[in-house]
């Protein structure tokens, strides 16, 4: 119960798209940080003797301020109209402006703040590109250095000059060696994703040899095998009937032989195409060797199925493709059967075999079925 309840709030605070709970989260984290340091200086000006007052209150209403208005913008998604909605370098830059003034006002512990320096920079480890981190680095080093000198100038007894030149020679050496790491990290990452890239092509590239038929495009024998697998025992679950049919180009080794190879493959894509046009878009038309193909026709009973393929029997008949000046034409013979219940895939396509057998016998070009009505020939 409690748990639900943290739970809520945590998703009240962050949200519940994950990246902009990674966003907020980071400014979350930063909001922490800078409520800490906002009770370091005040306890450093509490022991060192700083400034009191206006000043003070008003370094730390802006910051507060400003990290919440971060956290709005982030929030409410107005950030997202911006190439980087976690605004990670306007955040930092907004970090390191509290800080140089935070070590003005600081007085003699403001050392401390060098390593909070570090850390708003460290911010940008996993967000920022090279040329941010280094463009935040010396902007951050030149705010300090004015800072310093503008201290040394003001009050020389609480910020001696000499002492300012040590702390700028060291800001000076710190801050590039965090922007350094910065741009290693951010090139390890672009290589990161580079590779993850390439992977995932490499991947897709796989599933499509793995599963499709490289001439035609189709699915491939396997898949079909698989689609077939699936719809059997959905057909078990819900008690649907679906339809199985042999398609066999005709004479196709003729087309070979009078226009060669290159035409017969041309004559095979431009079936496939026309088979799919034809058929219903829940209908799937695969490869399954050569010239010959399965058509499966999931949740469909004999007649809708006959309609299917009569209407892919006759496109494909109407169909003509280029050949060295001429064009050819083809049909398609055609077993089509139900799936019976109790029978196995294989028994199904061998009875579709037999029926593509006796549509070849009884002149091609035409469909055969097992079922009323049988056979017919409309073209
Ligand atoms: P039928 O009407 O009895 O089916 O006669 P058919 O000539 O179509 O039958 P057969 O099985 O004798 O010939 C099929 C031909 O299909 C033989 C083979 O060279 C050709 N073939 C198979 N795969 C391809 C292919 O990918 N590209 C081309 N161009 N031809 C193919
Ligand atoms: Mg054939
Ligand atoms: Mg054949």
């Amino acid at each position: 119960m409690a748990a639900s309840r943290t739970h809520r709030l945590i998703d009240l605070w962050l949200g519940t798209e994950s990246a902009q709970r990674l966003r907020l989260r980071q400014t979350s984290l930063a909001m922490a940080l800078m409520v800490i340091s906002i009770a370091a200086l005040h306890y450093a000006v509490h022991v060192g003797g700083g400034e009191r007052g206006v000043l003070l209150w008003g370094w730390t209403a802006c910051s507060l301020g400003g990290m919440v208005a971060f956290y709005a913008a982030i929030r409410s998604g107005w950030s997202l109209r911006f190439r980087d909605p976690s605004l990670t370098s306007q955040q930092i830059a907004f970090a390191l402006v509290a800080a140089a003034l935070g070590y003005a006002q600081a007085g003699p512990l403001r050392g401390a703040v060098f390593p909070v320096l570090t850390l708003i920079l460290m911010f940008g480890m996993f967000q920022l590109r090279a040329r941010s981190a280094y463009a935040l680095s010396f902007g951050a080093l030149a705010l300090f250095g004015a800072v310093m000198a503008f201290m040394a100038g003001l009050r020389p007894a609480a910020y001696p000059p000499a002492v300012e030149i040590g702390h700028f020679l060291m800001l000076s050496f710190m801050l590039p060696a965090v922007a350094m790491l910065t741009a290693r990290l951010s090139r390890i990452r672009r290589r990161l994703s580079e590779q993850r890239e390439e992977l995932a092509r490499a991947l897709a590239q796989l599933q499509a040899i793995a599963t499709r038929d490289e001439l035609t495009g189709l699915p491939n024998r396997r898949q079909m095998q698989a689609l077939m697998d699936q719809e059997l025992l959905r057909s078990l679950r819900h008690h649907h009937d679906f339809c199985i049919a042999l398609v066999d180009l005709d004479h196709f080794k003729r087309i070979n032989d009078e226009h060669g190879h290159a035409t017969g493959d041309a004559v095979l894509r431009a079936f496939a195409q026309a088979g799919q046009a034809a058929l219903r878009a829940t209908d799937v038309l695969a490869r399954w060797g050569g010239e010959e193909f399965v058509v499966l026709l999931p949740d469909t009973s004999m007649p809708p199925a006959i309609a299917g393929l009569e209407r892919l029997r006759l496109q494909v008949a109407a169909l003509r493709v280029e050949a060295g000046g001429g064009t050819v034409g083809v049909t398609a013979s055609i077993g089509l059967t139900g799936h019976r219940h109790g029978d196995t895939l294989d028994q199904t396509l061998a009875r579709a075999d037999r029926l593509l057998y006796q549509a070849k016998a009884e002149g091609r070009n035409r469909t055969v079925t097992d079922e009323a009505p049988r056979p017919i020939s409309l073209g």
